[in-house]
């Protein structure tokens, strides 16, 4: 039982000694003190089912005994920068992370968040090809630092609101005119994610990422797949998003869901590219420390041992279909969409004109807290929720949360 501070305590020192930037969801915020599998629990001993946590750093599950255990263990035994001295846990994962990625992708750099794996991607496709232009994809999130922040936003290939519907090669054709307008025709990379996260789960149009990489490439450019949200199985049919799309990356960016909530990130990319940061020292002092890289180990193991992908493919497809049907009964849903366990079930006030539901997608999210449902939100009008639940989520999950919101949506 729970004996710490109550919520209102704790919103009080929030509001007094942390960032007034810094948002919460929901009108009373939930406090949470535990969390197993797919639940977390609140301060009263209430039961939620979490299916938005999956993203925000656990994708095995809360607590997962296997993870826990192997991090108390190499707590048990060191925690140090091991950026300077050798030590197993770390090129152990190195080799583990090498094993899941396709051709040859297999060299690692290990960082502590996603900004820090985007921002030195970057700086390796700069110093690879000797540019400085990065082209991004309007709506998408890499992080809040300077460079991920100031790439450029190129058309969004979004299927629901974009110019172009589905018709990917299309969109690509902005990043060809972003290369012959306003560059020298040359760039330092291109970077996207598979699947749009931040930017309300938008799954990009079909032969997008391949027609906009053709362009890249022509440049001199290398390509950067952003898999902090995508990528450890969570888009069911393959292990990372781009696979999907049918290209290879020269460099993959991770975070979030690789160490199931420690603070860990990676950049995979090839021998070949990897070899200019010979030229320019890269320096992280906790990146990929022994107590992380243990934890990331013990995610690839728990995936495999417990068919989380095979999971996510399963009941993920299930929730899509289900979730689909509400569509059917709902006129202020205006599109589902994603794929495995990154969905996204998008608002809107007129289904013609596409207005984005701001209030009610609120007031959703709010009761389903209520009913004990965490679902997120995003998009660029905040009116697509979220569904991102760790990858042990159940068939018997998915019915529930998909019940709520059908008894939330019944009462509106
Ligand atoms: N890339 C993507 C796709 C993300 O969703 C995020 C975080 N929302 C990041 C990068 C940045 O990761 P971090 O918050 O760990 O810096």
């Amino acid at each position: 039982s729970y004996s710490g501070p109550s919520g209102d305590e704790i919103l009080a020192k929030r509001k007094e000694y942390l960032s007034p930037s810094i948002m919460h969801f929901y009108n009373s915020p939930l406090n949470v003190v535990e969390g197993k599998k797919q639940y977390l629990f609140d301060e009263n001993g209430r039961r939620y089912l979490d299916a938005f946590g999956g993203i925000a750093t656990v994708c095995c599950g809360h607590c997962h005994p296997d993870v826990v255990a192997a991090i108390v263990e190499q707590t048990k035994r060191l925690q140090h920068s091991t950026v300077l001295y050798l030590n197993h846990a770390v090129a152990d994962f190195a080799e583990a992370l090498a094993s899941k990625m396709p051709g040859d992708l297999k060299v690692v750099f290990f960082t502590n968040s996603g900004t820090e794996a985007n921002e030195l991607a970057m700086m390796i496709a700069r110093l690879y090809t000797g540019c400085h232009d990065i082209i991004s994809v309007r709506n998408s999130y890499h992080g809040n630092a300077s460079g991920t922040m100031g790439a450029t936003a190129q058309i969004n290939p979004d299927p629901y609101r974009g110019l172009f519907g589905s018709d990917g090669p299309k969109y690509a054709r902005d990043v060809q005119d972003i290369i012959n307008f306003g560059t020298s025709g040359n760039v330092a990379a291109f970077i996207s994610e598979a699947i749009q996260g931040v930017g309300g789960i938008v799954e990009l149009a079909p032969g997008y990422l391949s027609a906009a990489y053709e362009s890249v490439r022509k440049a001199g450019g290398l390509c950067i797949a952003d898999e902090v949200q995508s990528g450890f199985a969570r888009t069911g049919s393959n292990f990372w998003g781009f696979e999907a799309h049918g290209v290879q990356p020269d460099i993959v960016t991770m975070a979030k869901g690789i160490g199931n909530g420690i603070p860990l990130g990676a950049v995979v990319t090839t021998p070949e590219v990897a070899k200019v940061l010979t030229r320019r020292s890269y320096f992280n002092t906790f990146g990929g420390n022994p107590v992380c890289t243990a934890a990331g180990s013990a995610v690839l193991k728990v995936i495999e041992k417990e068919k989380l992908q095979e999971n996510a493919f399963v009941v993920g497809s299930h929730l899509k279909e289900r979730l689909k049907a509400l569509k059917d009964k709902y006129e202020v849903i205006g599109d589902v969409r994603g794929q495995g366990f990154m969905l996204g079930v998008e608002l809107v006030t007129d289904r013609e004109l596409k207005t984005p539901a701001k209030e009610e997608t609120l007031h959703v999210m709010d009761q389903m807290k209520d009913l004990g449902v965490l679902i997120g939100k995003g998009g660029y009008y905040g009116n697509v929720f979220r569904i991102t639940p760790p990858l042990c989520f159940t068939k018997e999950d998915a019915d529930f949360l998909v019940d709520a919101m059908d008894y939330t949506l019944s009462r509106m």
